[in-house]
């Protein structure tokens, strides 16, 4: 045990206690999920001030995100005391590469009040910027520019050091010349988008030695959690600055890397030990976390990826209750499994906060959502909005709303211009003060004002046309299903091509937010009931303080752990991803793979992995496929379970997942379905044989019946 002023090293065993100890001189700390990685970071920072061998303001701490950089704060605080709290060098590499920016602004043509843009400020000036250049935007769209600037500054590439071929990607070989004149006009506007902090930042440092000078020196300490998640400009930008004292650890999980979408290189833990050489490896290979069966499944599940450092993960704790595989008809079946476990689960007395919903895609919470506003469970979406308050879905509610309701101005207002259509605020303005004068509604104000002359002709006609179909949508209000007008109604807009011509990485996930919306409409009866529905969502939120269940994307949840986690949505298409299917190559799907083992290792005692074997898209019935990674689960240490709900469709999906051989030759690990049959064998074993449909074959319930049922079930 150590002594008594070093109370924080109880507990560590020996390779933690060697990571934190070992202060000076570059370290990379290379270990699998919840080994106490970020533990150690933190009682590393802790011993530094302990030891006196720096000031709180003179370590340099790098967290994913403000989240965990408020978590670290306060750990570190617990640990040495209140003089750690002012540490203003702990946050996101963006966040402290903005206060360096602030600071010397100047010293790369910037004030040091510059604004940041957002990604729509950033359109916006994108499309300046091709207009100028006479550059027709339907063609070369701003946003596909944006993206691919994007992609160059992740990779710390300013204008002048684009490659030729690159730069020939966009407008015929214009893409760098174009790139050079955004930036000259954010210099103008003393403006700076995202991926400028960091690389105008590493600029900065580059051309002025002597303020590079004063940041390596001061920076005694650096620390980087999330290292395999680093970009290449991340990894300069440290480089750089860790080469006055050398001091630098990081610590990393290869298999935890699922950011490569974004530009993150895992590559990066492999260059560490060429760039500093002498470094100390260190791994660490006991698991706090988890319990045994569910080590083992997240082992077993990530060893089928190639091209891996290699780690071994064993844990001292009990094997513990198996991860739970359960496959249930529809996402609805699902959400409703997944609400009464938790409230068996809380009837027992567990805590909603130690629950925890990953999903692979925002489109998934939806479903989640609307089953615990029912049951009155308490719940916050981390990381992102609810799904109704996303900016996507309240677009599309908007029209919905302008369609059912015209006298919704702010319904009008939000979507007069979007997507963009030529209307600007000087024209909102004249309808506004008519629309007073007159005591009228918004769009009956621009019934009007289309006859007279005071709004430009450009601008009269392209209102014209937007009222003309909104009457037109009106009058098929009761002639078309909700589900179809929604869409038509997108479709017509425009809107939804503004998204489909989008190639930020979020874009993707917005068109399946709004597939998702459609799909939930198709569930009332009439648009009417649907507006009324949303309106008590939304007036739902949960305002009390108290322990909530966590809804949120894999993503978002690396780093955090949870004592249940529940794994929705495991099919193939959904995860692994449509996108990462289509990929060539394997690098897509062994980022998925990667993603799910973050998943399954975040729970502490009980994970619960679902598989819905239906989806309804545009109303049909459509049957979807379990996704790979069950198969490749360690049978000894999973679990059959029928759905919670007791519907007689878990047994369906179960014997339908019995029966993949037929076309799912391609699977090489039957783990799962070894574990299925093993189950199967038991309970008949004890004459507990339920309706579960196992090992029922093919024949007995062959397709033909299948839709029998669908049918009967989607027109319910
Ligand atoms: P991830 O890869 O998911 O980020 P990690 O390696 O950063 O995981 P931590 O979050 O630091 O792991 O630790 C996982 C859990 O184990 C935490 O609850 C932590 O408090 C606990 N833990 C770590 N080390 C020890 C230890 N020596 N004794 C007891 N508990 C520990
Ligand atoms: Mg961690």
């Amino acid at each position: 045990a150590a002594s008594g002023g070093q109370r924080y090293l109880d507990g560590l065993n020996g390779e933690q206690r060697a990571a934190v100890e070992a202060v000076d001189g570059p370290v990379l700390v290379l270990a699998g999920a919840g080994t106490g990685k970020t533990r150690v970071l933190t009682t590393r920072i802790a011993h530094i001030i302990a030891q006196g061998r720096a000031k709180a303001h003179d370590i340099l701490a790098v967290t994913f995100t403000n989240k965990a950089a408020r978590e670290m704060r306060d750990r570190v605080a617990m640990l040495a005391g209140p003089v750690a709290e002012s540490m203003p060098w702990l946050g996101t590499f963006h966040a402290i590469s903005t206060k360096i920016l602030r600071r010397h602004a100047e010293l790369v043509g910037l004030k040091s009040s510059f604004t940041i843009l957002d990604s729509d400020d950033q359109i916006r000036l994108l499309k300046q910027v091709l207009q100028a250049e006479n550059i027709d935007d339907k063609r070369w769209p701003a946003r596909a520019l944006a993206y691919q600037i994007d992609a160059w500054k992740n990779r710390g590439l300013d204008p002048a050091h684009v490659p030729p071929g690159e730069a020939a990607v966009f407008a015929n070989g214009k893409g760098a010349q174009l790139y050079a004149l955004y930036q000259e006009r954010l210099k103008i506007l003393n403006a700076a988008d995202f991926g400028d902090l960091l690389l105008e930042c590493l600029r900065l440092l580059r051309e002025n030695p002597d303020v590079l000078k004063q940041y390596q020196d001061r920076f005694r300490y650096m620390l980087v959690d999330e290292y395999q998640d680093t970009n290449t400009i991340q990894y300069l930008w440290l480089c750089l600055l860790a080469q006055g004292r050398h001091n630098i650890c990081c610590v990393g999980d290869d298999d935890q890397s699922i950011y490569g979408w974004r530009g993150a290189e895992v590559d990066n833990i492999l260059r560490f030990e060429k760039d500093f050489p002498g470094a100390k490896v260190i791994r660490l290979e006991r698991n706090y976390r988890s319990t045994g069966h569910i080590l083992a499944v997240a082992a077993g599940l990530i060893a089928h990826n190639e091209g891996r450092l290699g780690k071994t993960l064993f844990t001292d704790d009990e094997a513990g209750e198996k991860p739970s595989v359960c496959g249930v008809w529809d996402s609805e079946e699902e959400a409703r499994g997944v609400g009464e476990e938790i409230e068996q689960l809380a009837r027992k007395g567990h805590a909603y906060d130690e629950f925890a919903i990953l999903v692979r895609a925002s489109f998934q919470m939806r479903e989640f959502e609307e089953r615990f506003i029912t049951l009155g469970l308490p719940y916050r979406v981390i990381g992102g909005p609810r799904f109704y308050e996303r900016a996507e879905i309240r677009d599309a509610l908007a029209y919905l709303r302008c369609v059912a309701q015209p006298a919704d101005d702010l319904a009008f207002e939000r979507i007069f211009n979007v997507p963009r259509r030529g209307l600007g605020d000087a024209t909102l303005q004249l309808l506004h003060e008519y629309a007073r004068g007159q005591r009228l509604p918004l769009m009956q104000a621009a019934q009007y004002m289309v006859e007279t002359d005071e709004i430009k002709p450009k601008q009269r006609q392209v209102l014209r046309d937007l009222l003309t179909s909104f009457s037109r949508w009106a009058t098929l209000i009761d002639q078309k299903p909700q589900g179809e007008l929604i869409e038509m109604i997108l479709e017509e807009s425009g809107y939804t091509d503004m998204w489909r011509k989008d190639r930020t990485a979020e874009a993707a996930g917005r068109l399946e937010n709004l597939k998702e919306l459609v799909r939930a409409m198709e569930e009332f009866p009439d648009l009417g009931a649907f507006l009324e529905h949303i309106s008590l969502v939304m007036e739902a939120e949960t305002k009390d303080a108290g322990p909530r269940v966590s809804i949120m994307t894999l993503h978002a949840a690396k780093g955090l752990e949870f004592e249940t986690v529940f794994l929705p949505g495991w099919e193939e298409g959904l995860f692994p991803h449509q996108r990462s299917l289509d990929e060539s190559g394997r690098a897509g799907l062994e980022e998925e793979r990667r993603l799910a083992y973050v998943g399954v290792t975040r729970a502490r005692r009980r994970a619960k992995i679902y598989f819905a074997t239906n989806r309804r898209i545009h109303g049909l019935w459509q049957t979807t496929l379990p996704s790979r990674f069950l198969d490749e689960l360690p049978a000894d240490h999973v679990e059959v379970v029928e759905a919670a709900t007791g519907s007689a469709y878990g047994g369906y999906a179960q014997s339908r997942f019995a029966n993949m051989d037929s076309y799912g030759s391609s699977y090489e690990t039957p783990g799962w379905r070894r574990a299925q049959r093993r189950n199967e064998e038991t309970r008949q074993g004890q004459g507990a044989a339920k309706s579960s449909g196992f090992g029922r074959g093919a024949a007995q319930r062959g397709p033909l019946q299948i839709e029998g049922e669908l049918v009967a079930k989607s027109s319910a």
